[in-house]
């Protein structure tokens, strides 16, 4: 039997631990959730309309948002983890004719996109009365997914089939040695899925990473509205969108800090930049803005043209990482694809990505 160390338990790492072969494999899954992206994020499923040119990017990101009715089945996600609620795109009305073009034509290949529909503003505020009667864009196929309710789940799937948990911030000596602590324990493979800390974690072994970190921070408010887990997302029309969850918790986000480092400080820049932003759309703004808030702050992976990658860095070495903001939709998909590869040997992702060593090399390699 193999042994396998999993660094990193965000989406991607905790993803990939539940699609091993357990007959294959015995699975150690170390991580340190300190500035952990996917603790913080809760988002928006609802690539199809994204303004990226990235073609490999969007062939990814559909791939990713197809592959949810299968993980919700494997895992048996309920409506407090993912919920498909349905997008809103709140855009000037000659944006959403283009909007609706685009849909159409990209339904022809991603037909998750479900039910294409251009509402009236009466029609908008009936769908989610948090906002204003504004037309938009409504597609089905949107979703949402809390990250935080996601690994709680998927922790309690991996203890179930034996899967080994030790939270500790590791490093590694060699390309099959974890160091821990006190201790040093040998792999077979290690899988690297540590989100912005590659480059850290991988630079005492000779490799540069093109990776930066990016601070998110979103708010949630706790609001009255009993009915809120049926209101579809709503992609506003600027920095912030709408994501409301059951309870009447609404949650608004989230800011792109490329500045911030590994800052987790709440501010009240990025209270007042979502709010400033959302204002405009909301019916009554004061009273949603006047509820108790609190916020989920986290760090995002990010790469020089914004697109992630993953794949076989060594005989023993597999990484994942740059997922930016997009990670919810892509990360399970890309853990389900490293699970595959290490149970079957098949890596069917060139399609998704450019080479690895446009984002990570070793310095040997650089210097000749
Ligand atoms: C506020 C916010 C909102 C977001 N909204 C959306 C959205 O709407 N839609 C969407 O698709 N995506 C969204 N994202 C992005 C998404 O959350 C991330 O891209 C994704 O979660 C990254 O997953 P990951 O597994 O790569 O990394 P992470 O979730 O960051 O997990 C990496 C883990 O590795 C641990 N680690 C690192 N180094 C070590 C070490 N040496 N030893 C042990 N452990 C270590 C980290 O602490 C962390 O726990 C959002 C992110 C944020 C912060």
């Amino acid at each position: 039997m193999q042994k396998i160390a999993i660094i990193g338990g965000g989406i991607i790492g905790m993803t990939l631990a539940n699609y091993l072969d357990q007959k294959n494999y015995q699975v150690t899954l170390f991580d340190e959730p300190t500035g952990q992206a996917t603790r913080a994020s809760a988002g928006i499923i609802s690539p199809w309309l994204s303004k990226r040119r990235n073609k490999q990017w969007y062939q990814l990101a559909k791939d990713g948002a197809a592959f949810f009715p299968k993980l919700i089945q494997d895992f048996q996600l309920d409506q407090t983890i993912y919920q498909q609620s349905g997008t809103l795109l709140l855009r000037p009305e000659k944006q959403l004719d283009e909007l609706l073009t685009l849909a159409e034509e990209r339904k022809k290949s991603a037909p998750e996109i479900g039910a294409i529909e251009l509402l009236s503003g009466e029609q908008t505020q009936r769908a989610l009365p948090l906002l204003k009667p504004l037309p938009a864009l409504k597609i089905s196929g949107g979703g949402r997914l809390d990250g935080k309710a996601y690994l709680r789940h998927m922790r309690k799937k991996a203890e179930e089939k034996g899967i080994h948990f030790i939270t500790q911030h590791v490093q590694l000596a060699n390309s099959h040695t974890v160091c821990f602590g006190e201790n040093e324990e040998d792999f077979d493979q290690i899988i690297l899925t540590v989100g912005p800390h590659l480059k850290e974690l991988t630079a005492p072994l000779g490799y540069r990473v093109d990776l930066r970190p990016q601070k998110g921070q979103l708010l949630v408010f706790q609001t009255g509205f009993k009915t809120s887990g049926e209101f579809p997302v709503a992609m506003l029309d600027g920095e912030a969108d709408l994501i409301p969850f059951l309870d009447g918790k609404i949650l608004l986000g989230a800011t792109h800090e490329n500045e911030a480092g590994w800052n987790l400080e709440e501010t009240p820049a990025a209270f007042e930049q979502l709010t400033d932003s959302a204002r405009s759309f909301l019916a009554e703004p004061e009273k949603l803005l006047a509820a108790p808030v609190h916020y989920r702050v986290g760090t995002r992976a990010y790469t020089s043209d914004f697109a992630p990658f993953f794949g076989s860095l060594n005989e023993q070495l597999l990484v994942a990482s740059g997922l930016g903001s997009s990670g919810l939709t892509t990360g399970p998909y890309i853990g389900y694809l490293l699970a595959q590869y290490l149970n079957t040997g098949k890596a069917d992702w060139q399609v998704y990505q450019k080479e690895l060593a446009t984002y990570i090399q070793h310095e040997k390699t650089l210097e000749s």
